[in-house]
Formats: structure tokens, sequence, C-alpha cells
């Protein structure tokens, strides 16, 4: 069947998909994967890139690439200070760019009329492109369902008055939504709420003529709140296609060198013994958290690899460990500028995952089996990391901050103590879920199949 449609499609003329991603590494990785998941069903693609940020294209073979350009300015580029801002420029300067591209490869292209285009959710501006030039148009979110569905339940509360909570103390529970704290509820990582409220209303109002809704997320993990996105918030067909990186292991979508020496040194470690630690491409920290981080790490007498971008530390340009640091860790820890994360947490040697939570860390981490440990700051992270300690309960939250003694004692928890046993046995009962949900029959290869027969229909 699967076969008979592949063909199909080769004797057609070969449909051609323009994607579009935000170009930020968390945004990057899904669209691109989606993108050689696609190329892999047969289709063509053209992949519309921002200056900023771009890939380097011989890394993706099967991908064409055009440029545009992202009109950030120098302090946008530091996107991480105020995300949203970023966005909403990107959004504002690419409208432009993204029609004259696109209607140049509608009517001369190397690769033939344009099917179909994908952008990410938040690229709002691409609703108008699509409408003037009457191109269906299908959406990729990157973040949680649990996201999308809690979100969306606690909007509705909110307008009509019937949130019980009072007060903003940020451990108060709410019971409307549990088992979310208004700690939980995503923080906007803005000076200015008014810049948030407008993302929300302009993605939702792109969401409007949309053809379909893929999310990278599996039925196994995130079924209840996949079922209330199709019911109750998305009119729209729902495409669960995730995880996206497990369809094509191995191919590396990083806009930063991964440094793969790490992997000889995981090679001589002991079995679920390595606490990995990665707050991801925006993550930063004053110095004195650094310090923490490095004490805590030390004294626990784990082995570790840590991610220490530079430029993560707040204020300095280049990382300069605590004295003495460097001769406690001796060959039992390791630091690298960037890391290949998904080889990492697959690799037998890695037990523990330290992270920000970001949905993709987030993901890669469930679906290779490895319980986290949850250090979430900023937007969908708590929310994340929520989800990961009290509704799938395959990690613990480290609550107040960085300080030494608690991480220390955090990472005995999970790493040697039996309540970090039960939950690595929770961890390997995820993982098997996500690899049956990739499987011939399973939720998210019907669910791609579903939405190839989209696109062919068009
Ligand atoms: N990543 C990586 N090497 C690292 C750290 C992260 O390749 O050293 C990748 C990771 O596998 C994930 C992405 O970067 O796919 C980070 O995305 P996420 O949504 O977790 O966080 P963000 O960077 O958007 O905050």
């Amino acid at each position: 069947m699967e076969q008979s449609r592949d063909l199909q499609i080769q004797k057609k003329k070969v449909p051609h998909l323009v994607i579009l991603p935000i170009p930020f590494q968390g945004h990057v990785n899904p669209m691109l994967q989606l993108a050689n998941l696609l190329h892999s069903k047969g289709f063509s693609i053209t992949v519309i890139h921002t200056n900023f940020n771009f890939p380097n294209p011989s890394d993706f073979p099967n991908l064409r690439f055009e440029l545009i350009p992202d009109g950030l300015s120098d302090d946008n580029k530091k996107w991480t200070e105020d995300p949203i801002s970023a966005v909403h420029v990107l959004n504002d300067s690419c409208q432009e760019s993204f029609h004259d591209c696109l209607s140049r490869l509608i009517s001369d292209g190397p690769l033939g009329p344009v099917t179909c285009i994908i952008t990410d959710e938040i690229f709002y501006c691409t609703k108008d492109v699509a409408d003037q030039l009457k191109l269906p148009r299908i959406l990729l979110g990157t973040s949680s369902a649990s996201l999308v569905a809690t979100m969306t339940s606690f909007k509705l509360l909110q307008q009509n008055g019937l949130l019980s909570i009072s007060d903003g103390e940020p451990n108060t529970l709410i019971p409307e939504i549990p088992p979310l704290r208004v700690k939980d509820i995503p923080d906007i990582g803005t000076a200015d709420p008014e810049i948030f409220e407008r993302l929300g209303a302009e993605t939702h109002n792109a969401m409007r003529s949309a053809l379909g809704y893929i999310m990278n997320t599996f039925d196994g993990l995130e079924s209840t709140e996949l079922a209330k996105i199709r019911q109750d918030i998305h009119p729209m067909p729902l495409f669960e296609v995730g995880p996206l990186y497990k369809f094509s292991p191995g191919s590396s979508n990083s806009i930063l060198t991964q440094d793969y020496s790490c992997m000889a040194w995981l090679d001589k470690q002991a079995p679920e013994t390595v606490i990995y630690i990665s707050f991801g491409s925006s993550g930063s920290f004053d110095k004195k958290d650094m310090v923490e981080i490095a004490w805590g790490l030390a004294n626990s007498d784990q082995p570790f690899l840590w991610v220490l971008r530079s430029g993560s530390i707040r204020g300095h340009d280049s990382i300069e460990l605590p004295k003495g640091f460097e001769e406690k860790m001796q060959e039992r820890g390791r630091i690298v500028n960037w890391a290949p994360q998904q080889e990492v947490l697959a690799h037998p040697s890695v037990g523990g995952f330290w992270t920000h939570n970001g949905w993709n860390s987030t993901l890669e981490s469930i679906c290779e089996g490895v319980p986290m440990l949850c250090s979430p700051y900023l937007w969908d992270q708590n929310l994340n990391a929520r989800f990961v300690s009290h509704v799938w309960k395959v990690g613990i939250q480290l609550e107040n901050g960085f300080n030494r003694s608690e991480i220390e004692l955090a990472i005995r928890r999970l790493m040697v103590e039996i309540e970090g046993k039960k939950i690595r046995e929770r961890a390997r009962d995820l993982k098997e879920n996500a690899m049956h949900c990739i499987e011939k029959g399973g939720s998210s290869c019907e669910s791609l199949e579903t939405l190839v027969d989209l696109i062919m229909s068009l």
C-alpha cells in the first residue's frame, strides 16, 4: 500500500513543497527533520531560510535552499534576550522577501510549481503571502500538545472569570488546570506583555485558513491533550508525527558545530552513570549560578558531560571555570561548547539529563528513556518540566534556582537512589511507547501517511 503510494508520487509530477522555518535552533531542528522526512516520501523540497542562522546546505543534500534577508538588528540577533520581539521583527521584515522569493519559485523555480507551503506556526506573516498567491498552507507547531491544550483552557477560563487563583504567588496550584502552578504558566520572556499578546493573536489569526496542523509529539505520550486539541481547539486536521528526529536518525540539523570528541569519552564510562547537562541554544545564566552548577556537579561524585556554550554566562564573552574545579573533576567530567545531543542521550553510559526542558530536549530525553533533572526558566519550559515531573513522572524538578548542595542532592536522587530507579523504569516504558508510534502501523506513522495523502490530493 505504502509502496504503491510512493510509486504513484513518482509517476505524477513530483509535488514541490516550500518550507519556511523560524531561524532559532529549537524551531529549525523539527522543521528540517520534517523536510527530510517528506523528501523521503517522494516530495521535492525548497527551504526558504533567513540569512540569520543559515544552515550549511551541504549538510542537507536532499533539500534546496533559498536565502532571504532577516531584517534583524544587532540587538535582535541577541534574540535570546527578547525572543518574542525578534519573532515580530522577522515577521514584519520577511513578509515581502518571502512573497518575492515564492513568486519567483512559482513562475520559474527549478523544482516546478509549488504544491503547498509548510511554515512554523509563529511565522504568521505567511498567511497573507499564501492567500495572495493562492497557495495552500500547513503549519508546524514546535511545542508540546500539553502546552497548546493547557494554555487554551487557561485562556478560556481567564476570559470567563472562572479561575479561582487570586494571588500571583508563584507556587499556588491552579485547581482548574492541574498539576500546574502559577509559575508554570508560560513566562513571556519579554519586558513588554503587549508584544506577547500580539504574538498570540497573530498566530491564532494565521491558523484560520491553514489546511492542517503538524505537531512534533506522539499519541503514546500526549493522547489526552491531542484529543482535546482535536475536539475543542483546531477545527483543521491535526497530524502528530513525532518524534520527528527518530524518523531520520543520525542526520544533524545543528546550526552550531557539534563536538563529537565527547562520544569517545562516553564510551569509557560505566552504563547509566553519566549525567548530561545542557540548557539549550538560548539558556544563559549569571556567573554565580555557573559556579554553583560547577561545584554541585563536582561534589555529586557522578561522571558528567556539560554543554557550556560560549556566551552562556551573562556579561562574559569567555568562560572561566571556578578555581580548583578542573583539578577536582579531572577525568570524571567533560565540558563541550555544543554536543551531538541526540547521540549523547542515546549513549548507554548516559543515565540522566539535566535540562532546561525546551520541547526538543524534553522529547529527545523521553524517546531515549533518559530520566530528567529539570531547570526550566522561560516560556513553555516550566510547563514541560511540570508535565515531566508530575504527569509522565520521568524526572524531578530543581525548584530553587542553583544551589550547590541542592544540586548535589538532586543528582544523587536521580542517578543513584531508589526514587531514580523508579523514574528510570517509567522512562523506559515511555521510550517503548515512542518506538511503537513510529513503527509501521503506529500512530505517528499513520498520521504521516494521512499528511502525505492530504498533500497529494492538492
Ligand atoms: N542541541 C544540540 N547540542 C547541544 C544542545 C542542544 O544539538 O549541545 C539540540 C538539541 O538536540 C535540541 C535543540 O538543540 O534538538 C534544542 O532545542 P530545545 O527545544 O530543547 O531548546 P531551545 O534551544 O529551543 O531552547
